[in-house]
């Protein structure tokens, strides 16, 4: 009880700005980090995760000593850059490793988006991650805003991009959470099923409609 009395009297934690965080996500080739660029295109600020998460593993010692710590030298070349081959083969088809090397960056990125989001001034600003409900980071966030296609959709484009076989798109989809759980939890959908048109138009309207 006493303990219960304390835990009700604590201060909420400082909010890092004004600003209200919308998370945006969606799974391989959905077309969010499209998106993102519309929505940078409309004036609003984007924090884009997965790219800055590419750049902190080259940047941070300390990270790189704790990688190399859990995956060896040759998680970097001899140029001292990040061995994403490397890294992605050891990780792959080893769930433990991969959640040992996700828990060494994630607090990274964490930070690294706590700094920038104190830096930002618009009422609203956008955290692009592949991984928001994933790792449950739309609690932390005002709204969150879905993208997604239908997945024979989303293989073409990936197809198309990366020059990868349908069976190889297909692998990483099927690792990552199902659409149907991302939409229960989503607060905005956007269904990129057509054009680039028709995506930016719906862009537009769902994030000057968000209150
Ligand atoms: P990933 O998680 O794989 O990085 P993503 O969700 O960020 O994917 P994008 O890179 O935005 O997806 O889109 C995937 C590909 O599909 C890109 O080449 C993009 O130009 C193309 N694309 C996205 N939306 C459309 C659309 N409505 N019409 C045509 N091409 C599209």
């Amino acid at each position: 009880m006493e303990e219960l009395h304390s835990e009700t009297q604590k201060a909420e934690p400082e909010p890092l700005s004004s600003s209200k965080i919308i998370g945006l996500t969606g799974g391989i080739g959905s077309g969010k980090t499209t998106v993102a660029k519309f929505i940078e295109e409309f004036g609003f600020p984007v924090y884009y995760s997965d790219e800055r998460a590419k750049d902190i593993v080259n940047e941070n010692d300390v990270l790189k000593a704790k990688i190399k710590e859990l995956l060896g030298e040759e998680a970097y070349d001899e140029n001292g850059l990040y061995n994403r081959k490397f890294v992605g083969e050891q990780v792959f088809s080893n769930k433990d490793l991969l959640e040992q090397l996700n828990e060494i960056i994630h607090p990274a990125v964490r930070i690294d988006f706590e700094d920038w989001v104190k830096k930002q001034t618009k009422y609203l600003i956008f955290k692009e991650t592949a991984l928001l409900f994933e790792l449950k980071l739309n609690k932390e966030c005002y709204k969150s805003v879905l993208v997604t296609a239908e997945d024979n959709i989303r293989i073409k484009r990936v197809m198309d991009r990366d020059s990868k076989t349908y069976r190889e798109v297909q692998a990483i989809m099927e690792k990552q959470m199902p659409e149907k759980d991302k939409i229960k939890l989503a607060d905005c959908i956007i269904y990129n099923n057509t054009n680039l048109e028709d995506l930016k138009e719906i862009t537009e309207k769902i994030i000057f409609d968000i209150e």
